[in-house]
């Protein structure tokens, strides 16, 4: 389980509307990517789902339960971000579990949880390490594990591979969509890039200053793009 709705999210910042009335509908272990220009509203409309934002209107249902004033821990999410966020003085272990212990999981449970991510993301070697001591690519990963953990509906990704370079871009995009086949969770991603956004979707919701230019699916938005700024977005000749 792990659908997500949203109907007519408004967001505003001060007088600055950012979010200008969103709706969309995301099935059960879709693979969802928002992407559209720098400062379109990607990562408030992320946050908003995630419960990092308070929405100024609309509503937002996960499996059709109504979490628009459920705090982030309530709605069954768990969000990767682009700089990782990963807790500076605690091991690679204890980055993973620390959610778990907070959410009062028992010891056994965190025990068997961290053992499968840490298999599943080959992060063995690093489990004693600090996140100083790990490469970019590395960190990435632990944070990917910190959110496996957690069993969600949904998982949130916020442009994760920006801070990597070329050949660790290629390999993470690839284990991301690994995970996405083996779990069959529920994904939403947001990046600017159209590789990314061409490989990984199921479904392309293309944003510019707040609102739905359109979505679709990749090859949909390529062949037939809505408008000029879909065309121009995607890279398709028009
Ligand atoms: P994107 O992720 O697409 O680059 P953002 O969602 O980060 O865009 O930002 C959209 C707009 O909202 C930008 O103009 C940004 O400056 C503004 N914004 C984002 N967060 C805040 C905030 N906490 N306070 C004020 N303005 C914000
Ligand atoms: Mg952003």
């Amino acid at each position: 389980m792990g659908s997500l709705e949203l109907r007519n999210i408004r967001k505003s910042f001060g007088a600055q509307e950012v979010l200008k009335g969103i709706d969309l509908q995301v099935k059960d272990g879709e693979f969802v990517i928002f992407v559209g220009p720098s400062g379109c509203g990607k990562s408030t409309l992320l946050r908003s789902i995630a419960g990092l934002e308070d929405v100024t209107s609309g509503t937002v249902l996960i499996n059709g339960e109504d979490v628009t004033v459920a705090p982030p821990a309530k709605r069954g999410i768990a969000m990767v971000f682009q700089t990782y966020a990963l807790y500076p003085h605690l091991s690679v272990r204890d980055n993973m579990a620390l959610g778990l212990k907070q959410a009062g999981t028992p010891t056994d449970e965190i025990n068997t949880r961290v053992a499968a991510a840490t298999e599943m993301l080959s992060l063995e070697p690093y489990l004693k390490r600090r996140p100083a001591e790990l490469s970019g690519g590395q960190r990435q990963r632990v944070a990917i594990g910190r959110a496996l953990v957690r069993e969600p509906e949904l998982f949130l990704f916020d442009e994760p591979l920006s801070n990597l370079d070329a050949a660790l871009r290629v390999q993470t995009r690839v284990e991301i969509a690994r995970l996405h086949r083996q779990l069959g969770a529920t994904m939403i991603y947001v990046t600017h890039d159209q590789v990314e956004a061409m490989t990984l979707a199921d479904r392309i919701v293309v944003l510019n200053g707040g609102v739905i230019e359109q979505i679709g699916s990749p090859m949909e938005l390529y062949n037939r793009p809505a408008n000029l700024f879909v065309a121009g977005f995607i890279g398709s000749p028009q």
